[in-house]
């Protein structure tokens, strides 16, 4: 049976980068000890005062189908939230609960884009990026940012390729940089979009991981609340992963939309996982800074054991749980680097050409692994990078 066009070409597909992540998985599974700082799950479960309020929630019968929209309680905690850090009214009919932020970032490209639209997004990026703008039927248009930029994206760029577009995708904090987005550059993207009238999707799931500047919500810009589907999630924040509880912010005639879409699709997050995502948003900075520490922490060795040495680039490490490194002091590209670091060293971390053409002759680490072998691991990556820079200048 022929199947939709729509489906078969998500991918785009080709290599997508991905081949040492399932190689260092296959390892693993073979038996093999393997150091694994490739994806971005905590190394802690969800916290277990959130697990007693799902619990709870569960047995006290919250088990049904709960509102599509969202519980009444939740949709207020997200909008008083979001209220507080972008000082724009936000009730909760600016808000939908979505099951994690990848469903939303899916809506919020259905919200804004028809079929043929442009859909942009900047490179490096998430690695689902792309198939989800075109899973919404949209054509996905890179822009590219520069190492020599801090990735900081140059908003006159993203003009310059807008022709067509609706929509403008951005991540800040930024996964896979670990970059976060300066003022300047959010008010110039914000200029972009009002020029150019495009929804601005702002992925912000990490809003709650900057170790460096403050992290600014472009709804809180002027001019942008009615432009600006705010896309969040309890998956990195309250270390929720599997909990899938997200949701999208954005005005309320674009919200209207997107609960009929939810009715569509989604059906809704399960109550007893909201009521859990309440308690967890009420309990305030203090649960979440905790979830924050280690990769704070880690974050802190990684600047310690970098600055010992000059082979390895440090991209600015200021949010999120990330580090971005350049290697092209080695002469390998981002995959053949970590290819023999895998082979080697028994360390797997994601090649830069995982998220895009831009991040190629970096690696991406994970800050996921306990504070002790995380340096131990990194000061092996700087080591083999030396090694492999000498010998290339011997050669
Ligand atoms: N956006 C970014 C930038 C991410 O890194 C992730 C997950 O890694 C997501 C969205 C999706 O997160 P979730 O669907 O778990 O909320």
């Amino acid at each position: 049976m022929k199947l939709s066009h729509r489906i078969t070409h998500l991918t785009g597909g080709g290599p997508d980068g991905w081949d040492v992540f399932y190689r260092a998985r296959r390892m693993v599974a073979e038996g093999h000890a393997i150091t694994e700082l490739t994806i971005g799950e905590h190394d802690i479960p969800t916290d277990p005062e959130i697990l007693g309020a799902m619990d709870a929630s569960a047995r006290g019968g919250h088990t049904g189908y709960a509102m599509v929209p969202g519980t009444d309680l939740l949709r207020d905690t997200v909008a008083a939230r979001l209220q507080v850090r972008t000082g724009v009214k936000t009730t909760r009919d600016n808000v939908l609960i979505t099951p994690g932020g990848q469903s939303a970032l899916f809506a919020a490209h259905v919200a804004a884009c028809d079929p043929g639209d442009v859909g942009l997004y900047l490179d490096p990026y998430y690695a689902t990026y792309p198939g989800t703008i075109r899973g919404a039927g949209a054509i996905a248009r890179a822009v590219e940012t520069r190492a020599e930029d801090a990735f900081q994206p140059r908003a006159d760029e993203i003009e310059a390729v807008s022709d067509g577009a609706v929509s403008l995708l951005i991540n800040t904090p930024n996964n896979p940089t670990g970059v976060v987005y300066s003022a300047q550059t959010l008010h110039a993207i914000s200029g972009v979009c009002q020029r150019r009238d495009l929804w601005l999707i702002s992925d912000e799931v990490y809003d709650t991981q900057v170790w460096e500047g403050s992290h600014l919500s472009p709804r809180a810009i002027p001019g942008m609340a009615e432009r600006t589907l705010v896309v969040g999630s309890m998956s990195k924040s309250h270390a929720m992963t599997g909990s899938r509880c997200g949701w999208i912010v954005g005005p309320t005639e674009a919200i209207e939309h997107l609960i009929n879409l939810a009715t569509h699709t989604t059906y809704g997050v399960p109550g007893f996982i909201q009521d859990a995502a309440s308690f967890a948003l009420n309990a305030g900075r203090e649960l979440e800074e905790k979830i924050a520490a280690p990769f704070r922490r880690r974050r802190e060795l990684a600047m310690q054991v970098l600055s010992a040495q000059q082979t390895v680039g440090l991209i600015p490490a200021q949010g999120a749980m990330y580090l971005m490194l350049d290697i092209r002091a080695t002469g390998l590209s981002g995959e053949a680097f970590a290819n023999a670091l895998l082979d080697t060293h028994a360390i797997a971390v994601m090649p830069g050409e995982s998220f895009g053409g831009a991040a190629a002759g970096h690696i991406r680490v994970a800050m996921t692994i306990d504070d002790d072998r995380f340096a131990t691991a990194l000061q092996t990556v700087c080591d083999f990078a030396a090694q492999l820079a000498a010998n290339k200048g011997a050669a």
